[in-house]
């Protein structure tokens, strides 16, 4: 049973859409009222989303492991900011559950469409997932194992994911994926009102997700900079397949350097915020998720 839900937005401060979609809830709450569970909505990151930008410190998104949120010597913005929020949205790392399920709200630069980030391992997660691509056939699902483990905003809760849609520049809103996101949010609410009732949903058994594999840096020079941009034939093929011999980037002296491995699919591709990260895409494979039907 979930009891409460929380739809989180301005974990990134210069991702427009959840910034608004919040803002547009926190007006119209009705929007996002359902008989059966309570539903709060966060502005995470109200400094960052001031400033137009990811972060102030660091990354709050890569702010809730368990280690960090225990640390009391952490004292930057995104560190105390990110205690504080486990205290209203946790609480990671204690028995006390306040929120049940939490949806973070994400924007990419990359051309990932409507898409899911996953880390959860729940049944309940996962069932959620299967349900939205019933609904939104265009959904792709991309389970995370990415730069730093079970440190995301929807890890405080015992369910939850990240929704990205892109392609979206930093500090911009567009209607379009606006409209995406909050259809896709409308469609979890719903999940969650029909699985809190008695009638057990009839779910796909199985799933197919993109489970990451490695991110791929720049090529760089001695001191770090990167001399080279993602090649213009791997610019925004996002859930492609990328193959030995294909184009991954071309050097400043316009060169071509190629992809040498196993063929897999390319995601996040040229996002904007993962250049300070140290990658220029992540790499995937097609894999089958089993869903666990509820009894
Ligand atoms: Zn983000």
């Amino acid at each position: 049973m979930i009891k409460k839900l929380a739809i989180t937005g301005g974990t990134h401060g210069n991702e427009l859409t959840g910034v608004y979609l919040v803002k547009k809830w926190k007006k119209n709450p009705k929007l996002i009222e359902r008989s059966s569970f309570e539903t709060v909505t966060e502005l995470m990151n109200k400094q960052a989303i001031k400033e137009v930008r990811r972060y102030v410190d660091q990354d709050l998104n890569r702010s809730f492991s368990l280690s960090d949120l225990s640390n009391d010597e952490l004292e930057n913005h995104e560190a105390k900011l990110a205690k504080e929020l486990n205290e209203k949205l946790g609480k990671k790392g204690s028995d006390e559950v306040k929120v049940d399920f939490i949806v973070d709200l994400h924007t990419t630069t990359a051309n990932m469409g409507l898409s899911i980030v996953v880390s959860n391992e729940s049944a309940t997660t996962w069932r959620s997932i299967a349900y939205l691509c019933e609904m939104e056939p265009e959904l792709k699902v991309y389970k995370w194992k990415g730069d730093i483990e079970n440190a995301f905003v929807d890890s405080m809760a015992p369910h939850g994911f990240a929704i990205e849609v892109g392609a979206v520049p930093q500090g911009v809103l567009r209607a379009d994926l606006f409209l995406k996101t909050e259809a896709l949010v409308y469609h979890l609410l719903d999940y969650v009102e029909k699985e809190n009732s008695a009638k057990p949903l009839e779910l796909p058994h199985e799933l197919e997700v993109y489970e990451h594999e490695v991110l791929v840096d720049y090529p760089r020079d001695e001191v770090g900079d990167i001399v080279a941009m993602v090649h213009k034939e791997r610019q925004d093929q996002d859930f492609t397949t990328i193959k030995q011999g294909d184009p991954l980037f071309l050097t400043l002296d316009n060169e071509t350097i190629v992809y040498e491995g196993e063929p897999r699919y390319t995601l996040f591709v040229n996002e904007a915020a993962y250049y300070e990260k140290g990658f220029a895409m992540t790499l995937a494979q097609k894999i089958r998720v089993t869903i666990e039907n509820r009894k």
